[in-house]
């Protein structure tokens, strides 16, 4: 099983801190219209569907900080439950999320379990963030990576549900090859929020999310 607190994080994407939290990055106003993802790529192994079985199961758990049930039922409720548009069902069904009802711990399929959502009151250092842990090179010619590791501050899960459906999806834009815009460079996307200058924290993928997402699912971005 990933035993997370040995394992070598090899990879930080991405911070997003409680907005307005920090409004004095070093800016520069570009004019952009571009999406951001990483070239060459960097996700999840599983979103290319390599087999039928190759969905993105995953676990929530918490340092006690927010019980485990609320914790994911909250995931949940980001990820699809509660909206109108989501990762869920990217590019034809190859992005599938499974949800275990269980602490991750606790299960004793872990080791095959993509993503690992875990809440605490300290996040990773103060903020949310996705880590992408054990790269591999993949039968697509780039370096895909087996498990993602979404640390989820317990403030931004218990400060409404426009804050944490934003923080979840964002991070999880970060687990499916998404990175955060440089500051003030902000197409309608989940992952440019305030934080990053820009006008509003989005709660669900915009449509521009969803078609970026489906292409690197299909191994069709423009890289
Ligand atoms: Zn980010
Ligand atoms: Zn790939």
């Amino acid at each position: 099983m990933p035993n997370y607190h040995a394992i070598r994080l090899v990879l930080a994407v991405g911070v997003l801190l409680f907005a307005g939290a920090v409004a004095l990055l070093a800016s520069g106003s570009m004019k952009a219209r571009a999406y951001h993802y990483h070239s060459p790529p960097i996700h999840i192994w599983s979103m290319h569907e390599y087999s039928s079985a190759t969905h993105e199961e995953f676990c929530v758990h918490t340092d006690g900080s927010l019980d485990q049930p609320t914790a994911l039922a909250r995931v949940k409720g980001a990820l699809w439950v509660d909206g109108t548009r989501e990762w869920d069902g990217l590019a034809s069904s190859k992005v599938w999320f499974i949800p275990y009802s269980g602490s991750c711990p606790t299960l004793a399929n872990r080791a095959s379990i993509e993503i690992e959502y875990y809440v605490s009151a300290g996040g990773c250092g103060g903020v949310s963030c996705a880590n992408l842990t054990d790269p591999y090179f993949g039968p697509l010619w780039h370096n895909e990576y087996k498990y993602a590791y979404v640390t989820l501050k317990t403030s931004h899960m218990t400060s409404g549900s426009a804050l944490y459906h934003d923080v979840v999806n964002h991070e999880t834009g970060h687990v499916l090859g998404f990175k955060d815009p440089n500051y003030g460079d902000c197409p309608l996307s989940v992952m440019h929020s305030r934080y990053y200058g820009c006008a509003s924290d989005l709660e669900w993928p915009s449509d521009g999310d969803i078609w970026v997402g489906t292409t690197i699912a299909n191994n069709s971005a423009p890289y």
